[in-house]
C-alpha cells in the first residue's frame, strides 16, 4: 500500500536485543586484536634482542665495525629468511638450509661481505646467488641500490616475493645464470658473489665499474675455498685472498 511503508518501518520492533548482544562480541573482538597486537609486538622484542646479542656477540665481537653494516645487520629479520622449522635457529652461529640444496651464509659472512664491499648510499650493487634474499636485503638496508640474480628459478620467485612483502620491493631480482652478471644495470660499484666458483667469470670484471670491488669465495666446490677481494683499476685487477671459507658451488645453467 502506498504511503505505509514510512510508518511500517517506524512501528517496527526495535532491534535492541541483537545490538545488545552486539557488545561484547565487540568487546571480545577488540580484547583479542589488542591482545594479537601485544603478542606480536612482544615477538618483534625477543627477535631484536635475537639480532642484538647476535650483532655483539658473533659480529663485532670479530672486528666488523662499519656502521652501515652494523645498523643492517640489527635491522633484518633474519627469522623471516630461513624455513619455519629452522626459525628458532635463525640468530644462529651458523649457515642454514634454505630448500634446493642451498643454504642462507652464516651471518658473520654476510657482515663481513658487506663491509668489504664498502656500499654507499646510491651506488648499485650487483649480487649473484639470491638464495634466500637475505644478503640482498643487508646490502640495500645501507642505502645502495641491488641487483641480484638466481639460478634456481623458485628460489628466485620466492626471494622475490618475500623483499617484496618485507618492504624491499626496490631490489630487482633476475632468475639466471649468474656468470654472464646482470648487463642491462651495469657497470655496478661493487659485485657480491655467494656461491663459489673455480675462477672469477670473466663477464663479473666487465660489469665492475673502474675502482669496483668484488667479492668472491674462490676455489674447488665441496672443498675450503678463499674468499677473495677483486679491485679493479682500468686494465689491472688486483686480488686479496681474505679467508678460507664454505660456499655452495657456483652452477652452470645447462
Ligand atoms: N646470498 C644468499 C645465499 C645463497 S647460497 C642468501 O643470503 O640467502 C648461493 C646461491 O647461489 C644459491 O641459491 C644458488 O642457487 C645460487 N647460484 C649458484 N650458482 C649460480 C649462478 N651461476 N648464478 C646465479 N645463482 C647461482
Amino acid at each position: 500500500m502506498p504511503g505505509t511503508s514510512a510508518a511500517n518501518i517506524e512501528n517496527r520492533p526495535q532491534r535492541v536485543l541483537p545490538k545488545i548482544l552486539f557488545l561484547p562480541f565487540a568487546l571480545a573482538f577488540l580484547l583479542l586484536l589488542f591482545t594479537g597486537n601485544a603478542l606480536a609486538e612482544e615477538e618483534a622484542l625477543i627477535y631484536k634482542n635475537a639480532r642484538d646479542r647476535m650483532v655483539r656477540t658473533q659480529i663485532k665481537s670479530r672486528g666488523i665495525s662499519d656502521p652501515a653494516t652494523l645498523r643492517a645487520m640489527e635491522s633484518v629479520p633474519r627469522h623471516l629468511f630461513v624455513p619455519e622449522a629452522l626459525v628458532p635457529h635463525a640468530y644462529d652461529d651458523r649457515p642454514l638450509p634454505i630448500g634446493y640444496g642451498q643454504t642462507i651464509s652464516q651471518p658473520y659472512i654476510v657482515a663481513y661481505m658487506t663491509e668489504i664491499v664498502q656500499p654507499k648510499p646510491q651506488q648499485r650493487i650487483l649480487e649473484i646467488g639470491t638464495g634466500s634474499g637475505y644478503q640482498a636485503a643487508i646490502l640495500a638496508e645501507t642505502g645502495v641500490s641491488v641487483y641480484t640474480v638466481e639460478i634456481i628459478p623458485e628460489l628466485a620467485k620466492n626471494a622475490s616475493e618475500r623483499l617484496s612483502r618485507l618492504g624491499y620491493g626496490g631490489i630487482q631480482v633476475k632468475s639466471g645464470d649468474g656468470y654472464f652478471g646482470w648487463e642491462k644495470y651495469a657497470p655496478y660499484d661493487a659485485i657480491v658473489v655467494t656461491a663459489a666458483a673455480e675462477y672469477i667469470p670473466p663477464p663479473l670484471l666487465v660489469q665492475l665499474k673502474d675502482g669496483g670491488r668484488m667479492v668472491i669465495p674462490v676455489g674447488s666446490p665441496f672443498f675450503v675455498q678463499t674468499l677473495m677481494l677483486v679491485e679493479k683499476h682500468g686494465k689491472e685487477t688486483v686480488t686479496h685472498s681474505l679467508m678460507p671459507v664454505r660456499f655452495v658451488p657456483f652452477r652452470r645453467a645447462e
